[in-house]
């Protein structure tokens, strides 16, 4: 806690007009609706922000289309392995999957976020239960059950994809048994249109399918090319039946019946987990942190979005501090400060979401006129998350 004295007048914050009224013990009537919040010294002007939501995605593919891929991959494993280009498959009941994105050339701490599991529950529509037994899964009228892991990128899906910032990656080393590149890439909505995909089946004869590629960042390499681990398959993109950037992660073993890769006490699929080292069923991080000018604008899918972020201000300029989070849970506070550059608190306040739970979300505050009179020089702007301490650096200038 900073001694600094506060040097808001107290009437003019709503922030802080909700913090005295909670140590008073009295409940604000929008307590139910806002989110916590305690500032201890200096508090922001204003607020903003909230839940992003993903909405929800669709079955990716088709019956026939589904049909077609087998019919793709099957032909394809057998004039390879006529030509002996593929070994049988070993014994193993599956592959070891590493994480199946990667970040390039941004330097956030994280840049994803998971919408759906596998859906487990044969019941539809509306019959839901993931690995864990919750329900972060879809199913449909026609009776699909969500059958892959659905990763979205966050925040900016679409600067992430236009901007090929996250890429997929190979989760384990194998043989390129189908692909497909060349087809649309923006989609927001329900379509007929196929997806670019690679599929890749490992040594002990699993198959992974990677779906919704970015045209044209599929791999070069042709089917019955070998991918090691971690080798790029192309970019996070929205080709096919998809409602935003996401990888489509889908897992068969060797017998081609469809795995759960998440190992968890609702899987019926599977016994054992994918993954070598599994991420937890709530993976709470911040993915972003920022300054800027203003709000970031998210705008109609598919139109890339404006983060407006800025790191060099002038005395009096307005200035928003944003946190991008993912699985934010109300059980978490961050602990917010800003440092002045001579390493005093210029202001510290604490938050928790209001809801139990959001696979994406962000909340930003603000100063109209951020410290008016300086000093100059390199501040911090700092968040104390799930135990984790992020920093980004902004400059003041006269
Ligand atoms: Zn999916």
């Amino acid at each position: 806690m900073s001694l600094i004295p506060a040097r808001r007048s107290a009437a003019s914050s709503p922030l802080r007009l909700l913090c005295l009224l909670s140590s008073l013990g009295v409940a604000p009537l929008a307590a139910a609706s806002e989110p916590e919040l305690t500032a201890t010294v200096n508090p922001p002007e204003g607020k903003g922000g909230g839940e992003y939501v993903h909405r929800e995605l669709y079955e990716h593919l088709t019956e026939s289309q589904r049909e077609e891929v087998w019919a793709n991959i099957h032909r394809n494993i057998r004039a390879l392995e006529a030509e002996g280009r593929l070994a049988p498959p070993t014994t193993l009941a599956n592959a070891s999957l590493a994480w199946p994105l990667r970040a390039n050339g941004i330097p956030d701490p994280g840049y994803h976020g998971i919408s759906n599991f596998v859906d487990h529950n044969p019941s539809y529509t509306g019959f839901i239960r993931d690995f864990n037994c919750g329900t972060r899964s879809y199913d449909t009228l026609s009776g699909y059950n969500h059958t892959g892991i659905d990763i979205y990128t966050w925040p900016f899906s679409w600067q992430k994809m236009d901007f090929n910032q996250v890429q997929v990656v190979a989760g384990a080393p194998g043989t390129i048994v189908y692909r497909s590149d060349g087809n649309y890439d923006r989609n927001c909505s329900f379509n007929s249109g196929n997806w670019n995909a690679v599929y890749v089946r490992h040594a002990d004869g699993s198959i992974a399918w990677y779906g919704h590629l970015k045209n044209g960042s599929v791999t070069a390499k042709a089917v019955g090319s070998t991918v090691v681990q971690g080798e790029v398959l192309g970019v996070v993109g929205s080709s096919g039946n998809s409602t935003g950037p996401h990888l489509h992660l889908e897992v068969y073993d060797s017998t081609g019946k469809l795995n759960d890769p998440f190992q968890g006490p609702c899987n019926t699929l599977n016994g054992n987990s994918w993954w070598l080292a599994q991420r937890p069923y709530y993976d709470s991080a911040v993915n972003k942190l920022t300054t800027g000018g203003a709000p970031a604008v998210f705008p109609t899918c598919p139109t890339r979005e404006t983060p407006n972020e800025k790191t060099a201000f002038r005395y009096g300029e307005p200035v928003y501090f944003t946190t991008y989070y993912r699985d934010q849970l109300n059980t978490q506070t961050s602990s917010y400060r800003i440092v002045r550059p001579n390493g005093t608190v210029f202001s510290s306040w604490t938050h928790a979401s209001p809801a139990a739970h959001y696979s994406s979300s962000y909340w930003y505050w603000y100063w109209s006129s951020f410290a008016p009179t300086g000093p100059s020089g390199t501040w911090r702007f700092e968040v104390t998350f799930n135990g984790q301490t992020h920093v980004k650096t902004f400059t003041l200038s006269p």
